[in-house]
């Protein structure tokens, strides 16, 4: 009786959630629409739990959804009220915060959220697509020899208009450094900085591989971090975002950027997302643990 009554609640409740109009089948079956959702196994799990179906319906619009873990996911999220995204990420990626330990490839790929830092990584092989050389641009860099400074096309057409946005205010910028290859990388971490975790990246776990990033600061203060109390670093830490750049690790944030302050490092995620991190105060690792579905 109790499944019978279950069974109903699950069909009705179902049936107004969205279900695309490519699963419409000539059928009155209830488990045609659990169906979509759950397989045999899960719907019998779910049946025989007393699982409220009230409660699971929240859930299924998330691909990462387990529903094993229901009950898991439920005292969490009522226990530190949580949001359901908050709640399915803690959950499902419990070492998102860890430092090289228990690694991954890199989430939101192809877009200008991809997240590379000390837990998550790109391959050897990977080479941004849209990478363009700064000498073809109007922007202000610092030309060293032996080296084309590259990196994403959208994110220079932005990092442009900031430039030229901070020289009405007479602040004069150069990036200092963009797309860094791994191989680069790994002569800097191996070669240069002794294997040195706190100060510079593992190859593949740098965010510069991406092209997505700019070291920026002015001549005279480098990539020091005295340029934290320049003009120019105020300037820029207010206007960023306006441009689509966040400061990337800031100071105090270092348990989930896993990186000490770096006033230079400025990473392109574009306009909304900026201006969303910077109003509240995140990391691009808080925006995402929060507020995106990691898959
Ligand atoms: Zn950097």
């Amino acid at each position: 009786m109790m499944k019978c009554i279950l069974f109903i609640l699950i069909t009705v409740s179902l049936t107004f959630s969205t279900v695309p109009s490519c699963h419409k089948k000539e059928t009155n079956n209830s488990s045609s629409h659990l169906s979509y959702y759950f397989d045999n196994r899960e719907i019998d799990y779910i049946n025989e739990n007393n699982i409220n179906i009230n409660e699971i319906i929240p859930y299924v619009e998330f691909e990462s959804f387990n529903v094993y873990n229901f009950y898991e996911y439920e005292n969490l999220r009522k226990e530190k009220n949580y949001t359901y995204i908050q709640t399915l990420n803690r959950i499902n990626y419990p070492n998102f915060y860890k430092k090289y330990v228990s690694v991954k490839p890199a989430i939101f790929t192809n877009s200008f959220l991809t997240l590379v830092n000390k837990g998550h990584y790109v391959d050897s092989s990977f080479i941004p697509n849209d990478i363009i050389a700064l000498k073809n641009t109007n922007i202000t860099y610092i030309k060293r020899e032996n080296e084309i400074m590259q990196a994403n096309k959208t994110i220079l057409e932005n990092y442009s208009l900031l430039e030229q946005a901070a020289k009405k205010e007479n602040f004069n910028l150069y990036v200092f450094s963009a797309y860094r290859s791994f191989d680069k990388q790994r002569y800097i971490y191996y070669d240069i900085n002794n294997c040195n975790d706190e100060t510079v990246a593992r190859p593949g776990f740098s965010e510069h591989q991406l092209g997505l990033s700019l070291d920026i600061s002015t001549l005279e203060y480098g990539l020091t971090n005295y340029l934290k109390d320049s003009e120019e670093y105020n300037w820029l830490i207010k206007n960023a975002h306006k441009y689509g750049f966040i400061l990337r690790y800031p100071q105090g944030k270092e348990e989930y950027t896993g990186y000490a302050y770096e006033p230079w490092h400025f990473r392109y995620v574009g306009k909304d997302v900026a201006s969303f991190i910077y109003e509240n105060n995140l990391t691009l690792e808080e925006y995402i643990y929060d507020y995106l579905e990691i898959k």
